[in-house]
């Protein structure tokens, strides 16, 4: 049996994909990887040389760390696996320097990466508004980390999944009752009895209230146990596609770690 993906929605930073003949384990290891495991880069330390602004200097290094930026994760490696030893080095770490004077808003987008591959992902992210005279000046150092570390390592937001609905009809003598129930709108009544497009199963929720308003139990409400609707985010750290294809080697790692430890017992 091999896993099958099936894409349903695809854009930069957002995707909903079916994946089909996996266990709930696996499922649940990729959704895991997406929030947890995938390192990408954010701001750690910030040395602030000028500070006038209204915010204290933590609610500026709070504002900073949650700025995704966009992250190669091809030069960059996680600090606590990197040669220097959580020393810091370019291989873990990137500099951004900031300078600024009011009046005016300060965005993420005046930011100066030291490398040019690494930038916000979002250029509009406001960090503070200065007034006249007021100044921000700081070298902010951000390194790669996990998400099950902080919240500001996270790529992956608003990552679930669900069995993908199985229902059947049969013997339906068509009263209407379960689309009036339906919350999802997703059954039609016809003459011949109800019915529900093969496109509109994977919106239903699996809350079986159409089989409770079917006095004839004609609607069965079922789930596919090796099939799942997975709905995902990034934070802009990655594209949508290069967050689920890191998440899968990232599970793909932890097996090749596992088959390699037990080849030696
Ligand atoms: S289980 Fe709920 S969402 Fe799904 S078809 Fe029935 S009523 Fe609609
Ligand atoms: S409630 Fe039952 S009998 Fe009535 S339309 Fe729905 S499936 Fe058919
Ligand atoms: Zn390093």
């Amino acid at each position: 049996m091999t896993m099958e993906v099936d894409i349903l929605e695809l854009s930069d930073r957002s995707a909903k994909f079916v994946l089909s003949r996996v266990s709930t384990a696996f499922a649940n290891g990729i959704r895991r990887a997406m929030v947890a495991d995938v390192p990408t880069l954010a701001i750690e330390y910030v040395n602030l040389y000028d500070n006038t602004s209204i915010l204290y200097d933590e609610q500026l290094a709070l504002r900073l760390s949650l700025i995704p930026l966009v992250t190669d994760i091809e030069t960059y490696r996680p600090q606590a696996e990197c040669d220097c030893e959580g020393v810091g080095c370019p291989a873990c770490e990137v500099s951004l320097t900031l300078s600024a004077e009011g009046p005016g808003i300060v965005h993420s987008s005046d930011l100066i990466s030291a490398d040019p591959k690494i930038q916000p992902a979002d250029p509009n992210v406001p960090i503070v508004e200065l007034k006249k005279g007021q100044k921000l000046v700081l070298e902010a150092i951000a390194h790669m980390g996990y998400g099950r570390d902080s919240a500001r390592w996270q790529a992956g937001v608003a990552c679930g999944y669900k069995n993908v609905p199985i229902i059947t009809i049969e013997n339906c003598d068509a009263c209407g009752h379960c689309a009036a129930e339906c919350p999802k709108g997703i059954i039609m009544v016809e003459e011949a009895g109800a019915k529900i497009a093969a496109d509109d199963v994977i919106k239903c929720s699996l809350c079986r209230l159409c089989e409770k308003v079917c006095d004839i139990n004609a609607i069965k409400v079922d789930y596919d146990e090796k099939a799942f609707v997975f709905t995902m985010e990034s934070d802009g750290s990655y594209t949508a596609k290069d967050l689920v294809l890191n998440a899968a080697n990232v599970v793909k790692g932890k097996v090749e770690g596992l088959i390699t430890i037990l080849d030696q017992l």
